[in-house]
Order: structure tokens, then C-alpha cells, then sequence
């Protein structure tokens, strides 16, 4: 099946290295499905180690020349490649639905949120300042400037094939440094349509380049062994996150890592309830659970807790589920069979140790990707579901006494990203916000992401900001400057 783009240039299936499209050299291929249908969309090229060192070579000679540039001369491309990603929002939304599965308008969101991230770090990059320091001796002068990282290594999952990409790149190239990226084999040609939209803007050969392939870990040596690599920033899971820390020890690399969470979403008998339950569905089902902050657990005061469920069974029987190219659907299959196998295991484990399905509780017969909104009572926290991230449409309500209840629940796990509480007590609010661990806390409100703020989580959800102008920092160095002989 080919997709019907308004501009096919964008469907591309070779790798991008140092300004050109190239196969693996042994001719390895793989091939990209639609999980709605089942049906291959592409068969794209595989690389390997010796193609990837090719991409880290080339990005090390760019170098030079692309942080030779200045701010505002790299900021213009960038801006360009900004204005290029909206002017085809349409077919990168069409490409990203037809290999993950998100309903069309979230896809055309995630452009619009990966775009942000490009215009927001060409801005931000024209203000890289340092410091005067009073000094320690009159006969000296001190000073600090940043500098490029120098050769960043990226490498992202599915659930976003845009933005997650985006929010690396922008920032990275911005500040002068080049760029080697490695999609997730489900959905390359989201970021290789990028590339083609980068090239067209302006972006050098060498500074940016893709490598993909049938083996992750054969691409990952590579990035994460070379000396030339400075930096390797990486979104994914929590356990492939530790490998590549491991990896990166060895020649003490630069890392950022967003790894996985397990979202609490804390619910207060004084909750405006239906505030709470439009939140809580929009958190947990968008992307069909396939989101590091998603609701992973819903944890509501006794006194609201039959209400709230009433509400929000009701709120997830109205969604509607479908080929996330067709008009209204607002949940999508899941990336993969597997993904299925997964949650599905998850909901049995639940299942035989007493929880209760109000709704949901199996793979759907739309076909092999799909699995039907769930929505599971009478669990506890010796449950896989209250332990685990679950990663699908799937929402476990577990039931709370008090605050002090709350918040031991909350941080009852090993990871820390996102959080979300609902509450009018604005006492309560900060005691809450403070006590549970985790890197971001939305409060009455789940829509927290945005390219001006810091994401990123703590414990094991990782290492380092994206967004904002932390994220800015964690692709530069703080060089210090003595002047003497004055
Ligand atoms: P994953 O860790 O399996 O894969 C992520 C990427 O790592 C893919 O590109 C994959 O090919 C690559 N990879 C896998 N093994 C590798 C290896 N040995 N060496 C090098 N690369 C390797 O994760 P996933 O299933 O694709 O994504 C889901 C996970 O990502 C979830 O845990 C989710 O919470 C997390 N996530 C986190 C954030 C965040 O910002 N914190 C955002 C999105 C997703």
C-alpha cells in the first residue's frame, strides 16, 4: 500500500548520511506496517555499525563549520526547517497515523508540538550567555563561555516519532552541535520525512544524519563506544536506558535520559469530580496509553470513589476506537501484537487476583493491534498493574484514606516523571506537590507538556531536561577562561 502524500519526496526509506540517501552495505532491509491494518507501508533499509560509524564520522567533520556559524545563522534554518514541518503538517500527520496508529488529529498535534521545539531553541540559542567573575587575584581576570557539546547521538522510541525527535535535534543543533539520530524501527519514516524537510531548509551535509536498522543494539555500540560521540540522549524504556548508561561509562560521555513512569493521578474527595474524570481519561487513553506520562494509576479518596468510577466507565465507553484515519476515532490501535500481548498480560494478572473489569478487559476484534478500553476496580498494590508501567488503554482506580495515604502510594515506586493531582484545597497543593517525587506535577490539569518548560523526570525516569532553557544547557559546556598577566 503507498501512502496518497500531497508531496511524496517526503516518503523516504534510505538512511541520511552526511547529505545522502544511502542503503546498508550488505542490502539488509526491514519493513514498517500499519498496526490498524496489518498492512506493510514501506520496506526500508537497514544499516549497521559500518554505516553508522560513516554518520559519526560525518558529523565530527561538520563540526567545524555548522559551530562556526553563528547563533542567528544557524537560528535562520532552523526556522526554516519550523516553518517547513508546519507547511506539511498534513502529510507528517498522514505518515505518522499510517505506522503508529495515533488518530489523525493527535498526529497533527505532535507536528505542531515537534515544530515548537525547533522555533522555540532557535530563539533561545541567540541568548547562550556566560559569566564575568569578580576575581580571587588583581592580576587576573575570570571568565566563562558555553560551548557545544560537540557530536550528539539520539536515539527515540514510537510513541512520538516526531516530537521526541525534535525535542533532541532542536536544541542540539541550535547551539552549534551535529547530530546523529536512530529512529525506532516501527516508525522511521516520520523521522526521515523530518530530515528530507531539514535538507530542503538548509541544514549542511554531515550536521544532521539517520541511521536505522534491524538490530538496535549493533547501531547502539556504535553511538554509544565512539570516542567522537560526546553526548547520548535517549527516550525509551527504563531498562534499555540503564544498558546505554553502562555503555556511556566507558568513555564517560554526556548522557540525558528519559526513561519510563508510572503516573499517579491523585483524586481528592473536594475534586471538582468532573474536571478530574475528563482529565484522568484524556491522560490515560490518549495515544492509546502509550505515553510516559500517561495516567498509569488512578488513586481516588474513599469518599468520591464509587462516584468517580460511575463517571469515568461512562466518560471510556464513549470513546471511540478505529483506524486512526477515520473521522472521530479517538483511540488508535496499539504500535504493535506484541504491545497487545503485553497489556493483556497485565490485565490477567489483575483479573485472577480479584480486580473487576467495569468495562473492557480484552484484545478488541478490530483486528491484531487493538485492545479494548479498559477500566479495572478492586485492585491493589501487589498487582502488576499498580507496579509496572503499563503502556496501553488500560486504568487501574485504587482506592485512598488520607493525604498521608496518598502520597505514600504515589511514591511507591521505583520511577518519577509526571504526576497529577485534583484538589481545590490549595493548602493541600503544595503539601502534595512537594511531597511525592516526581519531576512534574500537573495540578487540576493534565495538558503539561510544552516546548517552555523543563521535562524530565527523577529516580529511575532519568537523567536531564528537555524543553525550556534547561534543555538548552544539557547540550552545552562551561568552559572557564583565567586571563592573567594584566
Ligand atoms: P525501547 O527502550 O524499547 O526503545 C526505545 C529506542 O531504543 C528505540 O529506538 C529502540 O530501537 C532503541 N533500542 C532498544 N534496544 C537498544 C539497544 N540495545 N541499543 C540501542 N538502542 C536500543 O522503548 P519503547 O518500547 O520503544 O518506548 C516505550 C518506552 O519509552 C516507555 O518505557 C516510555 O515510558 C518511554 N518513553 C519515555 C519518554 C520520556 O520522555 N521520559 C517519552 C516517551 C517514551
Amino acid at each position: 500500500m503507498t501512502l496518497q502524500l500531497k508531496d511524496p519526496g517526503l516518503l523516504k526509506t534510505q538512511a541520511y548520511i552526511d547529505g545522502q540517501w544511502m542503503d546498508g552495505s550488505v542490502g539488509d532491509s526491514f519493513e514498517v506496517t500499519n498496526p490498524a491494518t496489518g498492512d506493510v507501508i514501506a520496506r526500508m533499509a537497514s544499516v549497521g555499525a559500518a554505516e553508522t560509524r560513516l554518520a559519526i564520522e560525518a558529523a565530527h567533520r561538520a563540526l567545524p563549520a555548522w559551530q562556526a556559524k553563528t547563533a542567528k545563522e544557524r537560528s535562520a534554518i532552523l526556522r526554516r526547517w519550523h516553518d517547513l514541518m508546519l507547511a506539511h503538517q498534513d502529510d507528517l500527520a498522514l505518515i505518522m497515523t499510517s505506522e503508529q496508529g495515533k488518530p489523525l488529529t493527535e498526529a497533527r498535534g505532535e507536528v505542531a508540538y515537534g515544530a515548537s521545539f525547533i522555533e522555540w531553541f532557535a530563539e533561545e540559542a541567540k541568548r547562550v550567555y556566560g559569566d564575568v567573575i569578580p576575581t580571587f587575584a588583581n592580576d587576573r581576570r575570570l571568565v566563562t563561555i558555553k560551548q557545544p557539546v560537540g557530536v550528539v547521538a539520539a536515539i527515540t522510541p514510537w510513541n512520538f516519532p516526531n516530537a521526541m525527535l525534535a525535542r533532541k535535534a532542536a536544541p542540539a543543533l541550535a547551539v552549534g552541535c551535529t547530530f546523529v539520530m536512530k529512529p525506532a524501527k516501527e516508525t522511521p519514516l516520520s523521522a526521515l520525512a523530518m530530515v528530507e524537510l531539514a535538507e530542503r531548509a538548509g541544514i549542511p551535509a554531515g550536521v544532521l544524519n539517520l541511521v536505522m536498522g534491524d538490530s538496535a543494539s549493533v547501531i547502539g555500540n556504535e553511538l554509544t563506544g565512539s570516542p567522537l560521540v560526546r553526548k547520548v540522549t535517549f527516550t525509551g524504556s527504563t531498562p534499555v536506558g540503564k544498558l546505554l548508561l553502562k555503555q556511556c561509562a566507558e568513555s564517560v560521555k554526556k548522557v540525558s535520559m528519559e526513561l519510563g513512569g508510572n503516573a499517579p493521578v491523585i483524586v481528592f474527595d473536594d475534586a471538582d469530580l468532573d474536571q478530574a474524570v475528563a482529565g484522568a481519561v484524556a491522560s490515560k487513553y490518549r495515544n492509546a496509553g502509550q505515553t510516559c506520562i500517561c495516567a498509569n494509576r488512578i488513586l481516588v479518596q474513599d469518599g468520591v470513589y464509587d462516584a468517580f468510577v460511575e463517571k469515568f466507565t461512562t466518560a471510556v465507553n464513549a470513546l471511540k476506537v478505529g483506524n486512526g484515519l477515520d473521522e472521530g476515532v479517538t483511540m488508535g490501535p496499539l504500535v504493535s501484537e506484541r504491545a497487545v500481548r503485553e497489556v493483556h498480560g497485565l490485565v490477567e494478572d489483575a483479573l485472577a487476583q480479584g480486580a473487576r473489569a467495569t468495562t473492557g478487559g480484552s484484545p478488541d476484534s478490530r483486528g491484531a493491534c487493538f485492545y479494548q478500553p479498559t477500566v479495572l476496580t478492586d485492585v491493589n498494590r501487589d498487582m502488576r498493574v499498580f507496579r509496572e508501567e503499563i503502556f496501553g488503554p488500560v486504568a487501574p482506580i485504587f482506592r485512598f484514606k488520607d493525604e498521608a495515604e496518598a502520597i505514600a502510594m504515589a511514591n511507591d515506586t521505583e520511577v518519577g516523571l509526571a504526576s497529577y493531582l485534583y484538589t481545590r484545597d490549595v493548602g493541600r497543593v503544595w503539601r502534595v506537590s512537594e511531597g511525592i517525587e516526581y519531576g512534574m506535577v500537573g495540578v487540576n490539569e493534565v495538558g503539561i507538556s510544552s516546548e517552555v518548560i523543563p521535562f524530565g523526570g527523577i529516580k529511575e525516569s532519568g537523567l536531564g531536561r528537555e524543553g525550556s532553557k534547561y534543555g538548552l544547557e544539557d547540550y552545552l559546556e562551561v568552559k572557564y577562561i583565567c586571563m592573567g598577566g594584566l
